[in-house]
C-alpha cells in the first residue's frame, strides 16, 4: 500500500473528517517525498475567530473542578492508548521517525496525561504566616486564560500533549499552531481529543466548551496570530532559537506570557574514569536517533585526551554498523524532514572542514532509490577546537568530536556556546559527576550522569537556559506556567492592624 492510501487508512481509523483533507497545500512524507494529503490551511481571521471561541470556551472550563477536568484528560490517555500503533505509525509517515520513535512519541504523549491526572488533584497553593494577629494569608493557583501552542515538525504530537494536557487540568483552553510539515499528526490529535470530549461528556454530563481544543494550520503568519492577540495569556513556543526571537518580543510587548523552548547545542564530557561501553552506545543514540533531529540531539563530544583515539574508534564502529533507511523497515536512522535539511547539513559540514574538521560520513544515500527523500550517512567531525560551527545548531546528526586535557577547561567549553539545553558527563568518579551537576558545572536546564543528552522521562521539567529560551515544560512544577498565582490576605479580627506596624489615624 502506498503512503498515501496508509496515511488515508489510519486518518479514517482516528475518526479524522473530511473537511480538513479538502484544501489545495500538499503534505509530503519525508520517507521517500511523495504525497500524502492535501489540506486546508487557515487564515489569520480563523485564527481571530477560533481565539475568541477558546476564550468563550476558558469562562466556562474553569469553572469545572479540576479533578473533573482531570478526568478529561484521563479519558484522552484512554484514547490515545487505544490508537498507539495509529498515531504512532503516522508519526512515522509524517515526520520520518523509526517505528519505536513513533510509538515512543505517543507513549510520551500516555504518560503526560497520566501525570496530569494526577496534577489535577495536587494544585497545591501555600498557607503562608502573617505579621499580623487573626490575619491568614495563602497562595492561591487560577486558570490562566486562552494557551497558544506553537510547535516544531520533529515531535509533532508530543509536545501538544506536553502543554495541552497540563493546561486543560489547569482550567485553560487551548490553540495549537503545529508545524507546517506536520499538520497530519495534528489534525489526528484533535480528532482523539474530539473522541475523548464526547466519551467525557457521556460518562459524566459535563459538556466540553467547543474550542477548548482548537487547531489551527498554517505557516508562520497563522502562528504571529497567536503571538500578537491581547487574548492569548501564554504562548508557547516550540522551534528554532530564530523564531523564539520573533516571538518573544512581541508578546513581552504586550505584557503576554511566554514559555519558550529553542535550540539547543548538547554536549557530552568523558572522563577517564568512563565506562566506554555505556558511553559508547549513548553517544550513537544521542547523536543519531531521529537522524539527528531532536533539540536534544549530542552535537558535542568531548573526550578526554588519554582515551579519545579508542573513543573515536568505537564510536565510528558503532556509526558504521548503523542500518540507515525507511524508517518504517526495522531500520535505525530514517531520513532528514525535508531537502532544506539536507542543504542546512551540508553547508554546516563544508563550514566545519573550512575551520580544521576531519570528516567521516555525512554524504547523502539511497538518492537512486529515492530521489525525493534525504538519507544521510551520520557524520562525524574531528575538530581542532570549539569552532564557530560547532558553536551553531545545525539539525541534522553531525557530531562534533574534540579532546580535552583539563577537566575545569572541558565544563567551560561545554557551557561556551549560546545555547543551555541538555549536557551530560559520562565519570565513574564522584567528584567529577557531583562538580558537573554544581553551580560551578553544566549551565543547561537538563544535566546527566552516565546517560546521554536525549531521551527525557515527563517527570522532570524539561527545558533549557540562553538560547534555548528559559521555559520548562512537562513535569515538575511546570503547571506553575499554566496557571495566575494569586496571593490572599484574610482578616477574622474586628481590627484592622497594618503591616510594617504603620499607624494611620
Ligand atoms: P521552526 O522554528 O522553523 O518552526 C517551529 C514553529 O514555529 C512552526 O510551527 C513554525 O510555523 C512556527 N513559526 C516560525 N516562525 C514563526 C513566527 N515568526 N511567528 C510564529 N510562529 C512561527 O523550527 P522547526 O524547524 O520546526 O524545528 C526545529 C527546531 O526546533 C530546532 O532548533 C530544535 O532544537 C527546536 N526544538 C526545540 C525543542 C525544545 O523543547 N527546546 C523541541 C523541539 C524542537
Amino acid at each position: 500500500m502506498s503512503l498515501a492510501n496508509q496515511t488515508q487508512a489510519l486518518l479514517a481509523k482516528m475518526g479524522v473528517s473530511d473537511a480538513y483533507l479538502n484544501g489545495d497545500y500538499a503534505v509530503h512524507s519525508p520517507i521517500d517525498g511523495s504525497e500524502l494529503a492535501k489540506v486546508a490551511l487557515h487564515s489569520t481571521d480563523d485564527a481571530h475567530t477560533a481565539i475568541a471561541q477558546s476564550k468563550a470556551a476558558f469562562i466556562t472550563w474553569r469553572t469545572i473542578p479540576a479533578p473533573k477536568r482531570g478526568e478529561l484528560v484521563r479519558i484522552l490517555g484512554e484514547v490515545l492508548r487505544e490508537h498507539k500503533d495509529d498515531l504512532g505509525a503516522l508519526v512515522s509517515i509524517e515526520a520520518g521517525k523509526i517505528t519505536a520513535e513513533g510509538l515512543g512519541e505517543v507513549q510520551e504523549m500516555i504518560d503526560i496525561c497520566d501525570f496530569a491526572v494526577g496534577l489535577s488533584r495536587q494544585l497545591y497553593g501555600l498557607t503562608i504566616a502573617s505579621e499580623r494577629p487573626s490575619h491568614h494569608m495563602r497562595e492561591t493557583w487560577h486558570p490562566l486564560g486562552v494557551v497558544g501552542v506553537i510547535s516544531a515538525f520533529n515531535f509533532p504530537v508530543a509536545v501538544w500533549s506536553w502543554n495541552a494536557a497540563l493546561a486543560w487540568v489547569c482550567g485553560n483552553s487551548v490553540v495549537w499552531k503545529p508545524s507546517e510539515k506536520t499538520p497530519l499528526t495534528a489534525i489526528a490529535c484533535q480528532a482523539l481529543f474530539e473522541k475523548a470530549a464526547t466519551k467525557f461528556t457521556q460518562s459524566t454530563g459535563i459538556t466540553v466548551p467547543q474550542g477548548l481544543s482548537a487547531l489551527l494550520l498554517g505557516k508562520a503568519d497563522v502562528g504571529n496570530a497567536l503571538v500578537e492577540s491581547h487574548d492569548v495569556a501564554l504562548v508557547s513556543a516550540t522551534g528554532s532559537t530564530r523564531m523564539g526571537r520573533l516571538v518573544a518580543p512581541k508578546v513581552a510587548e504586550r505584557f503576554g506570557k511566554c514559555l519558550l523552548e529553542l535550540g539547543g547545542n548538547n554536549a557530552m564530557i568523558v572522563t577517564p574514569s568512563a565506562d566506554l561501553e555505556l558511553a559508547v552506545r549513548a553517544i550513537l543514540f544521542s547523536a543519531v536517533g531521529t537522524a539527528g533531529q531532536r533539540c536534544t540531539t549530542l552535537r558535542r563530544l568531548f573526550v578526554h585526551d588519554s582515551i579519545k583515539d579508542v573513543v573515536l574508534e568505537r564510536v565510528k564502529k558503532s556509526y558504521a554498523s548503523v542500518s540507515i533507511g525507511n524508517p518504517m523497515q526495522g531500520n535505525l536512522v530514517g531520513p532528514l524532514i525535508d531537502k532544506d535539511g539536507f542543504d542546512a547539513m551540508q553547508i554546516a559540514i563544508s563550514r566545519a572542514v573550512a575551520e580544521g574538521g576531519v570528516l567521516t560520513g555525512g554524504e547523502r544515500v539511497l538518492a537512486d532509490t529515492h530521489p525525493d527523500a534525504y538519507y544521510v550517512k551520520p557524520a562525524i567531525i574531528e575538530m581542532p577546537s570549539q569552532t564557530d560551527a560547532v558553536k551553531t545548531e545545525t539539525f541534522a546528526p553531525i557530531l562534533y568530536v574534540m579532546s580535552y586535557s583539563d577537566f575545569d577547561e572541558v565544563i567551560a567549553l561545554q557551557n561556551d556556546v549560546p545555547q543551555g539545553l541538555s549536557s551530560c558527563i559520562f565519570s565513574d568518579s564522584v567528584k567529577e559527576a557531583e562538580y558537573f551537576l554544581s553551580a560551578s558545572g553544566s549551565d543547561c536546564g537538563i544535566a546527566n550522569v552516565n546517560i546521554g543528552t536525549s531521551g527525557a522521562e515527563i517527570g522532570g521539567a524539561f527545558g533549557g537556559e540562553k538560547e534555548t529560551g528559559g521555559g520548562r515544560e512537562s513535569g515538575s512544577d511546570a503547571w506553575k506556567n499554566y496557571m495566575r498565582r494569586q496571593t490572599n490576605t484574610v482578616n477574622y479580627s474586628s481590627e484592622l492592624p497594618l503591616a510594617q506596624g504603620i499607624v494611620f489615624d
